[in-house]
């Protein structure tokens, strides 16, 4: 059975106290999860050893990071490897986000580096994909999504592949307010379920979450996690609300 996720990805926010404050804030929201429902914190790192103690009383709630390297050490001054997130208690690394992709020129090469050190270092991959307006507006988006998902976790295992979490997020959508209808939404999901069901077979299909992403909020979560292929949601402005993080939780059922 496939888990339902809400991830809350806190981009470059909060200061340390200011951290803690939201973490403390879900933690005394109570959230409603299980084993199939579970919420991923992704801080960024300076939050994380924080965060990792904060959580270690809360079951079901896990740490994430946002980005890793992908080399596994040495002289590459300013960043983080796998295995230093994986000290610091992380369960989850964000790979392949868009604004990684167009800010510092992430290409799949380089995601498919990053995927294979965080599986390599004992975690799991929630793995970003999603098209610009353009690609949507002429209607090209499947052709897009899948080319991202094929050159960045297809050289995988079946075996490492159970480690793959896919968030769909269109790019048109992130930060601007403006979501995807449920429709578009399960259309592009069922899709990606489909491409990964031609390369793994429709049982590991059936068991990967995939989550949307894209100006998620209290008001339009219940619809989009309503949908059969919408297994839970990359939250960011709103992961930063704990009024409307805990909704969103809510709305996974
Ligand atoms: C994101 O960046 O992963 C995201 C979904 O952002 P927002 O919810 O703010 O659109």
């Amino acid at each position: 059975m496939r888990k339902k996720i809400v991830a809350g990805n806190w981009k470059m926010n909060l200061d340390i106290t200011e951290g803690a404050q939201l973490v403390n804030d879900i933690f005394n929201g109570s959230p409603q999860l299980d084993e199939n429902k579970i919420v991923v914190i992704a801080p960024p790192y300076i939050h994380l050893t924080q965060t990792a103690s904060q959580l270690a009383g809360m079951d079901f709630i896990y740490l994430g990071a946002q980005n890793c390297h992908q080399e596994a050490s040495g002289a590459y001054t300013g960043e983080v490897s796998a295995a230093m997130l994986k000290s610091a208690e992380v369960a989850y690394v964000i790979i392949g986000h868009s604004e990684r992709r167009e800010y510092y020129k992430e290409d799949s090469a380089m995601l498919a580096k990053k995927v294979n050190q965080a599986l390599v270092n004992g975690m799991q991959v929630i793995f970003c994909c999603g098209e610009p307006l353009e690609i949507r507006d002429a209607n090209t988006q499947n052709a897009f999504v899948e080319k991202q998902i094929k050159e960045g976790i297809f050289h995988l295992s079946a075996e490492q592949f159970k480690n793959i979490v896919i968030a769909y997020e269109p790019i048109w959508a992130i930060g601007t307010g403006r979501t995807a209808s449920a429709a578009q939404a399960q259309d592009m999901h069922a899709h990606i379920r489909s491409v990964v069901a031609a390369q793994y077979g429709a049982q590991t299909a059936d068991d990967t979450s995939i989550l949307y992403g894209g100006s998620c909020k209290p008001s339009n979560a219940g619809e989009l996690f309503g949908n059969a292929d919408v297994d839970g949601g990359l939250i960011g402005g709103a992961a930063l609300k704990v009024a409307d993080f805990l909704s969103i939780i809510a709305a996974m059922g």
